[in-house]
């Protein structure tokens, strides 16, 4: 009890709440709090910047142009008039400001009462934002605004300032010059109790720099060496927590020794693989059966991740390795990502094992009541033996007699907690297997994804048709017509996918109303017949839609990237994406591998404007470049790298990191790793005093599982 008291004393200091920092109070800090998730002084310093901008650097209103590629600018100019346009809501408010180059704009269309009021015409600013060009004219939309002689009396930490993720919210209230603010406030209060964490041996042993020379510099940059010296010491950190969470959890989970038998290869096994199974396994597919087998009768509890390229087979895996579960008397379940996969993986595993003694149930969000009863007293009395659904699965009603074993497809579109409460659903943790078409290295998947050992099938199914991928630009729409219609009129089927992305949707869904109607037009009855499918329609008319296209009676498909998880049409083999820059290398992979299945020579197409960013470029060609989805994966981390890494990356991610990246800094990643293993090489449950710093830091980076380790894959 004591010695708990004194630890949280000890922690204390940054854990007080961020409302007492200057500049920020009760109302900030409970904006802070939903946007960004920071509650104490502590979360606000290790809120990191993303970027840098030098403050040292005027630029001359003349000197800028259209095609300059920096996207904030520091003028120096005085304001020569105002003026007002629009009225009620509409309104704006503008100031004329010159240079000795050249002139501009300043447009305010929100808080013009204050700035009307702020600002002196005849005075000369410091003016900080976003430069665009609108006929060749300059402006700036809500810059910042420094008088001169006040901007340059003050002293500053840094010239190098730096830019703070942000939300719409924060930005409106804040600005990026109030949340700077707030931060130097922070540290001037903070400093003093900023304390080293990291144990000297291992400070010397990494040479890393001292904790609070460390967050100093990631916000005040002295240098850029300091600056890189303070993001390595940072990310090591994380990283260090990271690792010492994963190899906690793998002795817990080892030491445990509970894991369920399946000692038995029973009937339905046998059966299946005897009369059922409608093709040969490939040599990886039965290896991959064989180290599931291995860890099932191990006595301890398996997670594993089976990583297989798009098309590789991993569901017969997952069927097979269900059986297994099934014969030694657990109920097993797997859970796909979308309503269209489950309910497509429920019927070909229905269809598969038809006439066995099985019982298999789905259970999604749109299961109607008579479903949804069969499957949840069903599972419950144990007369269902496998569960297929969404994650509907993981919901506290359902409730399974004995869950012994849990396949998850498409890994990365679920988080952690997610997956984590579906182990619980048993006294004893299941089997777990993670199924995944996006290769990528141990350390890294288990950083992702905690500890688990790696599984992979790295041979294709045979009669695998060859994809040729092509890059059209717009102008060239009349002749992918042509070819579309050479295609079908050859018995083959089409898929044309229009991205979907969440913060745009609704413009995306536009996209895809317009191609429909446009294709609807060009492609008329009774030659050719056309259906839609996309997440905004009923379940019933999704899968009426799906199986039209299945069955053949329509002979293109438009759809969202709905389709892009596990959809099996093996006479389409066209695939156009329309917008194509706008996907990631992953998923275009993923789409691609929808065709090339069986049905003949394949095709896929990748449509995009003829403005690209160099990135977007570098993808799309080296689409039609390779079809090997590893090569693919190791370019996609490259250019990511390049490209915002900021947030959407890593989110789902199994552990708390906010400046390491795990794909950006594999190497440092691996140093952390191997520290681990030193450290708990002699302290495995980090008791000796100088070790208590560490066993925060564990606790912090491993902050979103709130779980018992063993029970996170
Ligand atoms: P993924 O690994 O992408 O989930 P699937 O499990 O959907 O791949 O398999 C893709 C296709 O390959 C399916 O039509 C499946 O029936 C077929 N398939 C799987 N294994 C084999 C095999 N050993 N031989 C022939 N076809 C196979
Ligand atoms: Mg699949």
């Amino acid at each position: 009890m004591v010695n708990i008291f004194y630890l949280c004393i000890m922690a204390s200091w940054l854990d007080n709440s961020v409302k007492y920092v200057a500049g920020v109070g009760e109302q900030r800090a409970k904006l802070l709090e939903k946007e960004l998730g920071i509650l104490s002084v502590g979360d606000l310093l290790r809120h990191y910047p993303f970027r840098y901008i030098d403050r040292t650097k005027i630029y001359s209103i003349g000197e800028l142009n259209e095609n300059m590629n920096t996207s904030l600018v520091q003028l120096r100019a005085r304001v020569t008039g105002i003026g007002y346009a629009g009225a009620g809501r509409k309104q704006r408010f503008s100031a004329f400001v010159s240079d000795a180059t050249g002139s501009a704009e300043l447009i305010w269309f929100q808080g013009i009462k204050w700035i009307e009021k702020s600002i002196e015409v005849g005075r000369e600013y410091l003016i900080f934002g976003r430069p665009t060009f609108f006929r060749g004219e300059l402006s700036l939309v809500h810059p910042e605004l420094d008088l001169v002689e006040k901007a340059l009396s003050r002293k500053s930490h840094s010239g190098m300032q730096g830019i703070y993720p942000s939300t719409e919210k924060i930005g409106s209230t804040l600005g990026a010059k109030g949340f700077y603010k707030i931060i130097c406030n922070a540290w001037a209060t903070a400093e003093q109790h900023i304390t080293e964490t990291m144990p000297q041996a291992v400070r010397e042993r990494y040479s890393l720099m001292p904790l609070k020379e460390a967050i100093y510099n990631i916000h005040f940059p002295q240098s850029a060496e300091k600056l890189k010296a303070a993001e390595r010491r940072l990310k090591f950190d994380e990283f260090l927590g990271v690792q010492l969470a994963i190899q906690s959890m793998r002795s817990d989970r080892l030491s445990k020794n509970n894991g369920f038998m399946f000692p038995k290869v029973g009937e339905l096994f046998n059966t299946f693989f005897g009369e059922k199974i409608p093709f040969p396994l490939t040599g990886a597919q039965k290896r991959v059966i064989k180290e599931i087998r291995q860890d099932t009768i191990s006595g301890y509890q398996m997670n594993r991740l089976l990583q297989g390229d798009v098309g590789s087979g991993k569901t017969m895996v997952a069927l097979m390795s269900m059986l297994l579960a099934v014969d030694n008397g657990f109920q097993a379940c797997m859970m796909a990502p979308t309503e269209i996969l489950a309910r497509q993986h429920f019927a070909t595993i229905s269809k598969q094992t038809e006439g066995m003694n099985l019982k298999v149930a789905i259970l999604t969000g749109s299961s109607k009541s008579k479903e949804r009863r069969h499957a949840l007293e069903g599972i419950a009395s144990g007369e269902v033996n496998i569960l297929i659904g969404t994650h509907a699965l993981i919901e506290d009603k359902v409730q399974f007699s004995n869950l012994g074993y849990v396949v998850i497809d498409e890994q990365h579109r679920f988080g952690v907690e997610q997956r984590a409460r579906l182990w619980t659903k048993n006294q004893q943790p299941p089997h777990i297997l993670v199924m995944t078409a996006t290769p990528i290295p141990r350390t890294l998947a288990m950083t992702m994804y905690g500890d688990l050992d790696v599984s992979i099938i790295d041979e294709l199914p045979p009669g695998r048709q060859p994809i040729r991928t092509y890059h059209y630009t717009d102008a060239a729409r009349l002749k992918l017509w042509g070819f579309l219609r050479q295609q079908i009129a050859k018995g083959r089927q089409v898929y044309v996918v229009y991205p979907l992305i969440k913060e745009s949707e609704t413009m995306d869904y536009k996209d895809l109303e317009d191609g429909f109607e446009s294709i609807v037009r060009d492609f008329p009855l009774p030659d050719y017949r056309v259906t839609v499918c996309h997440g905004k329609m009923k379940p019933q008319d999704k899968e009426e839609s799906m199986r039209q296209f299945k069955e053949h009676e329509a002979d293109i498909l438009v759809a969202t990237s709905v389709i892009e998880v596990g959809v099996d049409v093996p006479n389409a083999t066209v695939m156009v994406i329309e917008s194509a820059e706008r996907f990631g290398l992953s998923q275009l992979h993923q789409l691609r591998g929808r065709v090339g299945r069986g049905g003949g020579e394949s095709f896929c197409i990748l449509m995009s404007g003829e403005k690209l960013s160099r990135e977007a470029r570098q993808r799309l060609q080296a689409m039609c470049e390779t079809t090997d989805g590893f090569r693919l994966a190791e370019l996609d981390m490259k250019l990511r790298g390049a490209g915002d890494i900021n947030g959407t990356q890593q989110s789902g991610m199994a552990f708390d990191l906010k400046i390491a990246n795990p794909t950006l800094d594999a190497d440092l990643l691996q140093t952390a790793r191997e520290a681990a293993i030193w450290i708990l090489g002699s302290d495995p449950h980090l008791q000796s005093p100088q070790n208590t710093t560490l066993r925060e830091l564990r606790a912090r980076h491993a902050g979103k599982q709130r779980f018992d380790f063993s029970m996170i894959s």
